[in-house]
């Protein structure tokens, strides 16, 4: 009896564990497009676009392999709409009941398919470093689970920028290297861009007609769509920008969406890239002598340590991560999230590069919309629903840690010692938008004040309790105590005014 394996839309890897664990001449691959997936949060059509054109092309490959591949296309008559109703009509046609699968990155996905009336056996995801067992070995006992430590661990393990038992360049950690702002030379082409072939330019027309209303442009569409375009990306970003990755990677600017970040986060993520290999591109470069140890060691960090720390984290800690709110933020996300009009120039860029691209890079979602969702006190589910509907890289087990977690310290700070919060100088040491600004990053407080200045004072009263004894803040709530009287007080109703019109839908 044959059995069916399951390959999902971010799986499409041919060294994937269930592969791995089927056999090609007896058992029937299960790809399928379905509803439910296209739905459960309303995606970007682009993300939607890339991975049904990467399935697409995935399943050619399968059969090209010498695989039997059942594919459904999201306008199949018989499709049944959602991955576990697919298995079911596919197992029927095929008269089995087993399925080989590889675990999801969710736990919604997770639980239907261990809940489905269906022998499945799910077998771990090995194309992350650390396992499931690593992680929890490293988390016991620890008071704090700090990314950095656990980035020593892999550094170790994989040996990437090692000097025998000691860090390359002598110390483990080039950060204090990599917060320039960014340049006024900027010489940067962006990530390789690929024009849409006959396979991409159908599921263009699809996702058009079914997705269309979605928040997110589907055109010009340039991701690459298979292994080869992502290897074709992947050498593109080292030869051209990783060199000043490292220098500008917290710098921000009008109208440069990229600057040297490598936008392989979509093509990790539906397995197109492995983590592995790109690292070891990277390594290659430092090797040669191409790039500085401050761009190796910042981009490695971020690979081997930031994106297996988040998903360990995401595992570690359980279905209702998704649902934390220790600060008790109650606020609907605002409109201008979903592109309607705002004065903040730093938020409309990010939102609107989000809206063109479905990418915005770290410190835009982090500095710029995340920082304001927390300072504003938004309902961190909806700020969460946000973050895995817009961007093509969204995936629960690595944006749920980033927004709940590091994002909007809803989780308490077990990603982060202390919320990243920061007034509008930050915003403008980082960037060039408030130079362009309807606000005046320099006026603290009255006619024009920067939303930020007002609100970052108002969330740490709001908040003090709880962060006044956090050795990280003390400084801050000095500086407030320091403060006239009178100007505390008109911060903390500036601020309350600001909100209130937010509240009532004005542009702000
Ligand atoms: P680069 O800046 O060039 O970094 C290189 C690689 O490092 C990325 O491709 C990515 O794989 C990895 N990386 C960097 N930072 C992180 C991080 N904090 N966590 C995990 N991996 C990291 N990343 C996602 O892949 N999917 C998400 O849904 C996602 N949501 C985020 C939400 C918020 C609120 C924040 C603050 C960050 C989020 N990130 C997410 C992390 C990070 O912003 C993206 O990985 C990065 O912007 C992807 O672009 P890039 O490939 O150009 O990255």
């Amino acid at each position: 009896m044959s059995r069916l394996v399951l390959v999902l839309g971010d799986q499409l890897s041919m060294n994937l564990s269930a592969l791995k664990a089927a056999q090609k001449t007896r058992d029937v691959v299960v790809m399928a497009e379905v509803r439910d997936e296209g739905t459960y949060v309303p995606h970007h059509p682009k993300k939607i676009a890339l991975i049904l054109t990467a399935m697409r092309k995935f399943a050619v490959q399968l059969r090209d392999d010498g695989w039997t591949v059942d594919y459904t296309t999201l306008d199949d008559p018989d499709n049944a709409g959602s991955i576990v109703g697919e298995l079911l009509r596919r197992a029927e046609e095929r008269g089995t009941s087993e399925v080989i699968a590889t675990e999801p990155g969710e736990w919604r996905l997770i639980d239907k398919l261990r809940h489905a009336p269906l022998k499945v056996a799910l077998h771990d995801d090995d194309r992350f470093i650390a396992s499931h067992a690593m992680f929890e070995d490293w988390a016991e006992g620890r008071k704090a689970l700090r990314m950095e430590y656990f980035y020593r661990e892999m550094r170790r393990k994989t040996g990437l920028l090692m000097d025998g038992d000691d860090p390359a360049g002598g110390q483990w950690n080039f950060d204090h290297d990599n917060r320039k702002p960014a340049p006024d030379d900027i010489k940067t082409d962006g990530p390789l861009q690929f024009e849409p072939d006959k396979t991409t330019r159908a599921v263009l027309d699809l996702v058009a007609s079914q997705f269309g209303d979605n928040f997110g442009d589907l055109e010009p569409f340039h991701f690459a769509t298979d292994r080869q375009g992502a290897l074709d990306a992947l050498a593109h970003f080292v030869k051209h920008a990783l060199a000043r990755f490292g220098d500008y990677q917290d710098a921000m600017l009008d109208g440069e969406p990229y600057l040297y970040h490598a936008v392989l986060s979509p093509y990790m993520n539906i397995g197109l890239l492995s983590p592995l290999e790109v690292c070891e591109a990277v390594q290659d470069a430092y090797d040669a002598g191409d790039v500085p140890i401050n761009a190796a060691e910042g981009f490695i960090r971020q690979i081997i340590g930031w994106r297996e720390y988040v998903r360990g984290i995401y595992f570690l800690e359980g279905r209702d991560y998704t649902q934390r709110n220790v600060l008790g933020h109650k606020r609907d996300l605002p409109g201008f999230y979903w592109g309607t009009e705002t004065k903040m120039r730093c938020v409309r860029q990010a939102v609107g590069q989000t809206r063109a691209n479905a990418y915005a890079h770290h410190i835009q979602r982090l500095m710029v919309t995340g920082n304001f969702a927390l300072l504003a006190g938004v309902d961190p589910a909806q700020v969460h629903e946000w973050y895995l509907s817009v961007y093509a890289d969204a995936f629960e087990w690595v944006e749920a840690p980033n927004t709940v977690g590091m994002s909007q310290f809803a989780d308490g700070g077990v990603i982060a010692s202390k919320p990243y919060v920061s007034s509008g100088a930050y915003i403008n040491r980082m960037s060039d938008h408030c130079k362009q600004c309807s606000y005046k990053v320099t006026r603290k407080t009255g006619e024009g004040a920067c939303p930020f200045n007002l609100l970052y004072w108002d969330f740490l009263i709001r908040h003090r309790d709880r962060f006044e004894k956090n050795p990280r803040m003390g400084n801050m709530y000095g500086t407030w105590d320091r403060m006239d009287e009178d100007r505390r007080e008109t911060v903390l109703s500036d601020a309350k005014r600001f909100l209130k019109r937010l509240d009532a839908g004005e542009v702000v």
